[in-house]
């Protein structure tokens, strides 16, 4: 980009690597400010409760592809992948902020139809639209979304709280927002060159909901303080299960033991997997897009936490930080690695 300047490729560094280069000298001056770069959203002081915030940006040929993706379900789901990072730190979403860049390509029904499922998502989740930015873009749409959520400090949930011992609990199941993908590219694909021919949906549907439209976890959020259960701390699964893990380790600076035979997956994930003939646990481990909740919780919760439909517990936190191992049927333990859905990796 300059000219006799040494260069770095951003995918030597990767997506964390580049945003720790940039933020690590960062230090917040307002005491207001009570956690800033890192988590699943900041953490501002505001009064009895305090307020999280996070921000999301999807990028057409990025994160979506208009071909398969009704505008109305991206607008859903532009929403529902910003609020599942207010729910990952156990807070209620309250107002979002929705910026767009547009190009000529988009006439005012299309924006219209984005808006609808954008809409209908803070209705479903009961949060308020409050602002935004309008913009012209020369390389087709862009869609930046903050959102906002509340809950008194001692009740927010961090990614650094895991303690030894403490049980790793997963809601829902892993890998079929990536099965839903694989899916959908499949099909666009076979259709290409034949316009008569229809794709082949049936009885996949659970998965094309998955990857279209994602819904977060505020049920669990609620169930968990039905049960009276304050999870130690809490992530949301947008990059797979691995590099989700290993972010709460390295935050709580421990390790972990997970199972690969708890790890819950949906049958229709399953009977794909088999057609693509991928291992279903490894798209649940390294696929993207689930929107699940990632949880610690202290031992003592066990009996509560069985109680609750849609939670399963899949390992244990370990004393020692460089210890991060997945343990299969077999018997066999092999070291855990961060694969995920990084967007610069060099593969891909
Ligand atoms: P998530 O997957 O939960 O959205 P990310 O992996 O995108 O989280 O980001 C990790 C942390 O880095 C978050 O605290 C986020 O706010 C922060 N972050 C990401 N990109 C930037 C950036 N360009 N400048 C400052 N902070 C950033
Ligand atoms: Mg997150």
């Amino acid at each position: 980009m300059r000219e006799n300047r040494q260069t770095t490729e951003i995918s030597q560094v990767g997506e964390f690597g580049l945003i720790e280069h940039l933020t690590s000298d960062i230090k917040p001056e307002h005491p207001t400010t009570l956690l800033g770069i890192g988590d699943d959203a900041a953490i501002i002081e505001a009064g009895e409760q305090s307020m999280v915030i996070t921000t999301d940006m999807l990028i057409e040929g990025i994160h979506f592809d208009l071909s398969y993706t009704p505008l109305k379900h991206l607008g859903y789901k532009a929403v529902a992948v910003n609020l599942s990072d207010v729910y990952a730190m156990n807070a209620n979403a309250t107002q979002i902020t929705v910026s767009i860049g547009i190009s000529s390509r988009f006439a005012v029904e299309d924006i219209h139809d984005l808006y609808s499922g954008i809409k209908h998502a803070c209705k479903v989740y009961k949060v308020d639209l409050v602002g935004g930015d309008t913009v012209a873009s020369q390389s087709g749409l862009v869609i930046s979304i903050t959102a906002l959520g509340r809950q008194s400090l001692k009740k927010i949930v961090k990614r650094s709280g895991a303690k030894e011992n403490d049980l790793i609990c997963v809601s829902g199941d892993l890998g079929s927002a990536y099965w839903g993908l694989k899916l959908l590219m499949r099909e666009k694909e076979a259709t290409r060159n034949a316009p008569e021919l229809k794709p082949k949906f049936e009885g996949y549907e659970y998965l094309l909901e998955r990857q279209l439209k994602p819904e977060p976890r505020k049920d669990i959020v609620r169930k968990l303080s039905e049960a009276g259960i304050l999870p130690t701390a809490m992530i949301d699964i947008s990059d797979g299960l691995s590099s989700e893990i290993l972010h709460i380790c390295k935050n709580s600076n421990k390790g972990c033991r997970i199972y690969d035979e708890k790890i819950p997956i949906h049958p229709q994930s399953t009977k794909l997997s088999n057609e693509f003939q991928i291992d279903p646990v490894v798209a649940a481990l390294n696929g993207g897009e689930d929107y699940e909740l990632l949880f610690t919780i202290s031992p003592s919760d066990y009996e509560k936490v069985s109680q609750i439909r849609d939670i399963s517990i899949i390992g244990h936190i370990l004393p020692n930080p460089q210890q991060h191992e997945i343990v299969f049927r077999d018997g066999t333990t092999i070291p855990l690695m961060a694969q995920g859905w990084n967007a610069f990796r060099i593969d891909k």
